[in-house]
């Protein structure tokens, strides 16, 4: 069950400034207020879902689609393309997730430690 109340939610609706990256009607990428590399990013789509499944399951596949050609966009806007990055989304319990909001992690600038 997804709680609007969640604060990448209160990020889109734009009651909680970030640091953008890209942004437009579908997709939000912005930099993570706790880095773990020189760059990190995070990468939500507007539609709200809690997790990568529950994205996956709710998008049309146009959505799906796009935000993985953002996210690839965004790699390159922020020039790790060549030099190499680390993508992952934490889900649930098990995966260590903090923020129940679907999100894709992007880090790079350096030799990510994780
Ligand atoms: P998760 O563990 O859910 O995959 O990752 C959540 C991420 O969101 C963490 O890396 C954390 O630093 C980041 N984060 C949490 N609150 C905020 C916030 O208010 N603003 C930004 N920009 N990042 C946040």
């Amino acid at each position: 069950m997804y709680n609007e109340n969640n604060i990448f939610a209160k990020i889109i609706k734009g009651q909680i400034p970030c640091e953008k990256v890209y942004e437009d009607k579908n997709v939000l990428f912005f930099n993570d207020i706790n880095p773990m590399a020189k760059i990190h990013v995070l990468g939500i789509p507007k539609i709200f879902c809690v997790d990568f499944s529950d994205f996956i399951l709710k998008s049309e596949d146009s959505i799906v689609s796009d935000f993985f050609k953002k996210t690839e966009m965004v790699i390159d806007t922020l020039g790790i393309r060549e030099t190499g990055y680390k993508i992952f989304s934490n889900s649930g319990v098990n995966g260590g997730q903090e923020v129940p909001h679907f999100h894709i992690h992007i880090l790079g600038g350096e030799k990510v430690k994780l």
